[in-house]
């Protein structure tokens, strides 16, 4: 079955609106009509930008998703300096990162939060990008599969087939992340393929052939064409990349390389 690639961009805490604003018009302005049609684009601003950037989005008519770089579980209440999935969705978000391994590690965010963070983001309408990676001393350790495998069984843990086959998975080293350290094109495949195979285990061939599942990690122009290349790399989580639109741009027509 052929799954649609997402390349999208994750800006970290980057850029104020009037940057960001800028950056969208930039990104626009490199990508041509077949690379929108090719693949799916989402950019995730700081919840600062995002009301600027989903206008500047929605009145120049620019097919660039809107996406968060997470939201807290719970709709409303005392969660002060929290954003809840509703505000998300009437921005017009359509996808939400969640369990982004800098969350987990700065914030010690668990695999439970981040199970009820897809169910919610699931429930506000939107698609979760749900993210997972070991640490260098894991992989060396030789625990990186029980890693990936726990992380995706607890991400998941009462979330539907049919929402699963929906979502997007980020498999994120943390070894490669902000490093300048790719992880090769062979250790990115067999980490996705084994996300793929839990899922599989977990649901039906049919839902593990339908998610789409992304690499993250130092993703630049010069990598992406290889990365791509894989089948089951069905997209980029970027970051530092996609600060510059001639970078992200760059990425997102990996297929021109090929
Ligand atoms: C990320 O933030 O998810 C990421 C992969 O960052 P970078 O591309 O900078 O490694």
């Amino acid at each position: 079955m052929a799954r649609k690639p997402l390349m999208s961009g994750n800006w970290k805490m980057n850029l104020n609106h009037y940057e960001a604003i800028q950056l969208v018009q930039k990104l626009s302005y490199a990508l041509s009509k077949d690379d929108v049609e090719a693949v799916d684009i989402s950019i995730h601003p700081p919840f600062t930008d995002l009301r600027s950037v989903q206008t500047v989005l929605e009145s120049e008519n620019i097919p660039i998703s809107l996406g968060a770089q997470n939201c807290h579980a719970e709709e409303k209440g005392a969660f002060t300096g929290e954003i809840s999935p509703l505000m998300l969705e009437k921005l017009y978000v359509t996808y939400v990162i969640c369990g982004h391994s800098e969350r987990r590690q700065m914030f010690g965010e668990t695999n439970a939060e981040v199970n009820a963070k897809v169910k919610a983001i699931f429930k506000a309408n939107m698609i979760p990008i749900m993210a997972c990676g070991e640490t260098l001393e894991q992989r060396e350790a030789g625990q990186m599969e029980a890693h990936i495998v726990e992380q995706v069984t607890e991400g998941l843990a009462g979330v539907k087939a049919d929402q699963v086959a929906s979502m997007v998975i980020a498999y994120e080293p943390i070894w490669a992340i902000g490093t300048g350290v790719t992880a090769t094109a062979e250790d990115a495949q067999e980490v996705c393929a084994l996300v793929r195979a839990t899922i599989g285990e977990l649901y039906d061939s049919s839902t593990a052939e339908s998610v789409r599942i992304q690499y993250g990690g130092s993703v630049k122009p010069s990598s992406a064409p290889e990365l791509m290349s894989q089948p089951d790399i069905d997209g980029a989580l970027i970051g530092g990349a996609s600060l510059s639109a001639e970078d992200f741009a760059g990425c997102i027509q990996y297929r021109l390389a090929q």
